[in-house]
C-alpha cells in the first residue's frame, strides 16, 4: 500500500515495558455511551469488551446517557460488568429534541426527499436529534462537567486488541484534542450546503482558524470545496474542552442556527471533524493506529511494525479499512 507508517505511542507509555510508571499516571476522564434501554445487550457486549481489553485495567468511569430514563434492566446488567464507576444520565428535552423555530414543514419535505433518495437514516427524526445532541450538547451534560477527557463507545462495537497504555494519558501529555481510528467519506446528500456554511463562518470568524490548521486534509482546493472526508465519530478520544471552547462553541451556535440538522441531515461526524482540522493545529489530532476497532461494516487493524502482535489483536491485519477505497487515510497521510 502507499499508505506511510502510523507514528507509534511511546514505549514509556505502556504498562508492560521495564522501568514504566505508566500505571500511576491518570487522566480526568470517562468512558461514555449515548444509548436506548432496547440496545441493553448490544450495550453490554461493548462494554465487555473494552473491560476486557483495556479498563479493567484503568478503572475509568462510565457514564451513560439517554433522553429516556435507564431501565432497572439495563442499570443492573451495565453495572454487573464495569470496573470502576458508573452512572447513568437523563437527558434533558432542550439538549434533544427539534427546537421550535424548526419550520416543520421545510424539516418533513427534506426528510421526504432524502427517503425518496434512499439516504440511510434519510427519514429519521430521532437520528437527528441524537447526530445534534452529540454534535453541540452531550459535554455540557450534568454527568460529565467534572470531565476533561471521553473515550466515545457505542453498542455493538468490537475492541480487537489489548490497549496497554492510557490513551487519555497520552492525550495530555502530548497537547492532542482529538483521537480517531476510522477516518471515511461523508454522503454529500445528508450535508449538501454545510461547507458553505462553514465558509460563511470563516469569512465571519479568521481569528478562530489554527495557523497550523488541518484544513488540507478534507478540502483539495485549498478550503474551496469540501472532500467529504471526516473521523468516523462513533469512536472518538477527544477533549470536552475543545468543544466547550470559544471557537467551538461560536461554531455549533452558527452551524444549528442554519437549521441544517433537520433539514438536511447534518452528521456529528463531519461538524465534529471540521471544527477539529480548522480550529487546532493539525499535530493535535491523534491517529490511534494501536487501537483496533470495528463498527459494522468496518474494521481498523493495526498496522505499524509490531503493534498488531503487542496488541495480541484479533483482527486481520490485511482486511483494516486503512487500505479500502472509500477510506480517508490517504488524504491523512498526505497531510503528515
Ligand atoms: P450509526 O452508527 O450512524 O448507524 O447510528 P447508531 O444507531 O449506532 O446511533 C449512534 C449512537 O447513538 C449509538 O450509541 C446509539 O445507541 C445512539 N442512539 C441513536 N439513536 C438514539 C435515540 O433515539 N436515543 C438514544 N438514547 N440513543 C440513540
Ligand atoms: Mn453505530
Amino acid at each position: 500500500s502507499d499508505l506511510g507508517s502510523p507514528e507509534p505511542i511511546p514505549d514509556d507509555y505502556f504498562a508492560s515495558s521495564p522501568h514504566s510508571n505508566a500505571t500511576s499516571r491518570r487522566a480526568n476522564a470517562t468512558i461514555l455511551m449515548l444509548a436506548r434501554n432496547s440496545d441493553v445487550d448490544s450495550a453490554v457486549r461493548s462494554v465487555r469488551e473494552l473491560e476486557d481489553r483495556f479498563n479493567r485495567n484503568f478503572q475509568y468511569p462510565w457514564v451513560f446517557l439517554n433522553e429516556e430514563p435507564f431501565s432497572d434492566d439495563f442499570k443492573t446488567r451495565i453495572s454487573n460488568i464495569v470496573s470502576g464507576p458508573v452512572s447513568f444520565g437523563l437527558v434533558p428535552p432542550d439538549h434533544w429534541y427539534q427546537p421550535d423555530w424548526i419550520d416543520e414543514e421545510r424539516a418533513t419535505a427534506g426528510r421526504n426527499k432524502m427517503v425518496q433518495d434512499n439516504i440511510i437514516y434519510g427519514g429519521s427524526k430521532s437520528y437527528r436529534n441524537m447526530c445534534r445532541f452529540n454534535s453541540g450538547f452531550f459535554y455540557r451534560h450534568q454527568l460529565l462537567q467534572q470531565y476533561k477527557w471521553y473515550w466515545r463507545v457505542e453498542p455493538d462495537v468490537h475492541f480487537h486488541c489489548n490497549i496497554d497504555f492510557d490513551p487519555f494519558v497520552y492525550m495530555e501529555e502530548n497537547d492532542k484534542v482529538y483521537g480517531f481510528t476510522i477516518t471515511m467519506y461523508e454522503y454529500h446528500a445528508t450535508i449538501p450546503t454545510l461547507w458553505d456554511t462553514v465558509k460563511e463562518f470563516m469569512q465571519d470568524y479568521p481569528e478562530y482558524l489554527d495557523d497550523n490548521n488541518a484544513i488540507n486534509y478534507m478540502s483539495d482546493d485549498g478550503g474551496q470545496s469540501y472532500n467529504l472526508c471526516h473521523f468516523w465519530s462513533n469512536f472518538e478520544i477527544a477533549s470536552m474542552d475543545f468543544w466547550r471552547g470559544e471557537a467551538y462553541s461560536k461554531f455549533f451556535d452558527f452551524l444549528d442556527s442554519k437549521g441544517g440538522f433537520y433539514y438536511e441531515r447534518w452528521g456529528d461526524a463531519p461538524v465534529h471533524s471540521i471544527a477539529v482540522a480548522l480550529f487546532a493545529r493539525k499535530d493535535q489530532i491523534q491517529f490511534f493506529d494501536e487501537i483496533g476497532y470495528e463498527h459494522n461494516p468496518y474494521t481498523h487493524c493495526p498496522r505499524g511494525e509490531g503493534a498488531w502482535q503487542r496488541g495480541r489483536c484479533s483482527c486481520n491485519p490485511s482486511k483494516s479499512f486503512d487500505y479500502d477505497g472509500y477510506s480517508c487515510m490517504r488524504q491523512w497521510d498526505r497531510i503528515q
